[in-house]
């Protein structure tokens, strides 16, 4: 999904961002100037044949913003609405994703302009070769290391990776994340990303001594479902799914519902809507009910300054990207609820990312087990550095996170100069 409204140039965001955080830390004008900047964007022409035998040239990029902290790190999004800016600002946020979860990666990001849906799969294939092919000079496993982002999938990564060890001749899985477990992936990937959004929302609960949690998640794919799937095991105690939603509408049941069974019927039906033994709600309703937690993990700029005076959620984990406005960050601010950004929030994807490249790099994988537990000590860790940092400075925790990532990146930079 892209991580963005359509309306805003998403660099002009980024940079905005950046600008903001930069002014609370009275940060030297000549690092600015060089954080606004990314170092490197690569812009492609990619012939494929396609099936009826024509051949079509799709356009693709790979920014690669700052890798002050460390190699370049950041998915690959194959979309139709994918533009140079977009492909930039995200490779920023990376950069800053990075250094909130305090990996050594710095932020990239690539892109195809192209509609996989539309695709069989030999297409699909010849054209992540041919992108794999053309960005092999720029990338590497202590350069830049991409992985998954919207629309592309494991798959997808093996066959970035088949590529790029067949041109260098050295089998390289640690180049590319996100691959299945079969040819180099790591275990606990594919729900990392939830697991972390919980870890942060726990330790966020804990503060405010909320035990025993009732939860509403808005977005059952990926991130959502798996929320609600491992709240249990990750929050402990007895928390409660009260309600959760897709894109087709939303259910409610006070008493709490069962994600097993709703995961069943939503891959019967299609939908979450229709689940026995609870009550349709709006997309527009969920957001409001009361409860402990509420994780939005479906599209951008959901909640903004006219619903949020009436939000109840006491803790918001932010599984997907940019659900918040600035100006409701605001609102929610003032009414003490506790919102932990989505460059935290939903950081254990990218987290787990790392682990996986540090498990190629040694040729030797990692049990479940071991996953986890590391998952769980980089978010727990990042969630008390953001929060002491917020409350330090009187900030909301977005404010707080970019600052703390920018001041690392920053220090970073200043410890290496500028050369030549
Ligand atoms: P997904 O496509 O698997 O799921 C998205 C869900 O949102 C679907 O259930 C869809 O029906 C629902 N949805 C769409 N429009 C909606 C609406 N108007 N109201 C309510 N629900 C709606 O995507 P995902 O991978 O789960 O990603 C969700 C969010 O999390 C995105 O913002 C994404 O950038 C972010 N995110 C995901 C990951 C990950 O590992 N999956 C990592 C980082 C960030």
């Amino acid at each position: 999904m892209a991580a963005q409204a359509p309306t805003l140039n998403p660099f002009e965001n980024a940079t905005r961002q950046l600008e903001k955080a930069a002014k609370i830390l009275n940060l030297d004008k000549n690092t600015l100037e060089v954080l606004s900047k990314p170092k490197l964007v690569v812009e492609v022409s990619l012939p494929v044949k396609m099936d009826d035998g024509t051949v079509k040239v799709f356009t693709g990029y790979r920014s690669q913003y700052n890798d002050a902290r460390g190699p370049y790190k950041g998915g690959i999004r194959f979309h139709p609405n994918v533009t140079r800016d977009e492909v930039v600002a995200l490779s920023a946020w990376m950069t800053w994703k990075c250094a909130t979860v305090d990996i050594p990666f710095g932020g990239g990001k690539g892109g195809v302009i192209c509609n996989p849906k539309d695709m069989s799969m030999g297409e699909q294939e010849r054209l992540v070769r041919r992108y794999a092919a053309a960005i092999t000079p720029f990338v590497g496993v202590q350069k830049d290391i991409p992985a998954p982002d919207v629309y592309t999938t494991p798959q997808h990564m093996a066959w970035f990776m088949d590529t790029y060890s067949q041109i260098t001749g050295q089998r390289t899985p640690h180049v590319i994340t996100g691959k299945p477990v079969e040819v180099g992936g790591s275990l606990g990937r594919s729900n990392s990303t939830s697991r972390g959004a919980l870890f942060v929302a726990r330790e966020a609960l804990k503060i405010k001594k909320i035990k025993n949690p009732t939860i509403v998640i808005q977005g059952f794919g990926n991130a959502g479902e798996n929320c609600a799937l491992l709240a249990k095991e990750v929050l402990g105690g007895t928390p409660k799914v009260i309600a959760v939603s897709d894109s087709k509408g939303g259910i409610y049941n006070q008493d709490g519902l069962d994600p097993e069974a709703v995961q069943k019927h939503k891959a019967k039906t299609g939908s979450v809507v229709g689940f026995k033994g609870a009550k349709s709600i709006s997309n527009e309703e969920i957001l409001e009910l009361p409860c402990d937690l509420l994780i939005p993990a479906a599209l951008e700029n959901q909640i903004t300054k006219e619903n949020a005076p009436r939000i109840k959620a006491k803790v918001i984990s932010e599984a997907a990207n940019g659900p918040t406005t600035p100006e409701a960050d605001e609102i929610l601010y003032k009414n003490g609820v506790t919102v932990i950004p989505d460059i935290l929030a939903n950081a254990g994807g990218v987290t787990v990312s790392y682990f996986e490249w540090v498990q190629g790099f040694n040729w030797y994988p990692w049990s479940l087990e071991e996953v986890n537990g590391r998952l769980e000590q980089k978010m727990v860790k990042a969630f008390h550095d953001v929060y002491n940092f917020s409350s330090d400075k009187k900030v909301h925790m977005r404010t707080g996170a970019y600052c703390l990532a920018v001041e690392r990146v920053a220090k970073a930079l200043e410890l290496q100069g500028l050369w030549p």
